[in-house]
């Protein structure tokens, strides 16, 4: 396992966003398009810039990654990135592209529409990376090796066929996956895997994926945390992000027995 790191030899750091939205929705993965700029001028402030994974000559690369590819990310965050000069990495979902959620949690209450090809198109035009977040968000958890391997593998190749662009990166739905995954990632032709910090080291592991690790950014995250996730300097902010992360698989395992039953 190897990390990405910058040219003074340190991991680039990574942040989590879902929805850029000025609808109030019930969760906290939506961060409103006017604290979403205020994230971006506080970073460039600090001299951090967006970059994608195969583009990092700058002096404090970062990633700006954007998890589920829904349509407000190229409504809401596209624009606002293009002030600033960023990149974003978008982690698509290929079975749902320019179709509503029926995955998520609060059980159907937060229907959103997910990124069409079209608008897909034009955020790998504009620099960004196209990533794969898997076909259906399924976690892991409840497949077997062959089944996520086809997953891994379809999505990539599926996403590579509709933008011409090599697919580089995976992240797995829910940040939940077996203990195998680098190896699964690896030989589905990935060559870097976001997850969720902490990441465990697997010990007499060897395989050449860059892990990269993330911070989870929430509907209340002032710029001053920000600046803390990106700079790892505070624990209780690790500690607080793992509790809601958590809390928040805890709520889709109560939806899909909700759904079975
Ligand atoms: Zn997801």
């Amino acid at each position: 396992m190897s990390y990405t790191a910058n040219y003074q030899n340190k991991p680039v750091p990574a942040l989590t966003y879902h929805k850029i939205a000025k609808k109030y929705e019930l969760g906290l993965n939506v961060v409103s398009p006017g604290r979403f700029r205020s994230h971006l001028q506080y970073l460039k402030k600090n001299r951090y810039l967006g970059v994608t994974t195969n583009c990092q000559t700058v002096q404090n690369p970062l990633y700006l990654t954007f998890d589920d590819a829904y349509e407000c990310i190229f409504t809401e965050a596209f624009p606002i990135c293009l002030e600033a000069d960023f990149k974003g990495i978008v982690f698509v979902i290929t079975d749902f592209i320019g179709k509503l959620n029926n995955w998520d949690i609060n059980f159907g209450i937060n229907r959103s529409r997910h990124l069409t090809k079209e608008q897909l198109s034009e955020l790998s035009k504009a620099g960004w990376e196209i990533a794969s977040h898997g076909r259906k968000h399924r976690a892991h958890t409840g497949m077997n090796v062959s089944e996520i391997l086809r997953d891994m593998q379809e999505s990539r190749k599926i996403l590579e066929d509709l933008f011409g662009v090599s697919v580089l990166s995976y992240t797995p739905p829910f940040n939940v996956f077996l203990p195998n995954l680098r190896k699964m990632a690896e030989r589905a032709g990935y060559h870097n895997v976001f997850l969720q910090k902490p990441v465990t080291p697997l010990h007499g592991e060897e395989d050449s994926l860059n892990v990269i690790e993330r911070r989870m950014v929430y509907s209340f995250d002032t710029s001053a945390n920000i600046m803390k996730k990106v700079e790892n300097c505070s624990y209780y902010e690790l500690y607080k992000e793992n509790i809601i992360h958590f809390c928040s698989n805890a709520t889709i395992g109560v939806r899909s027995l909700f759904l079975k039953g």
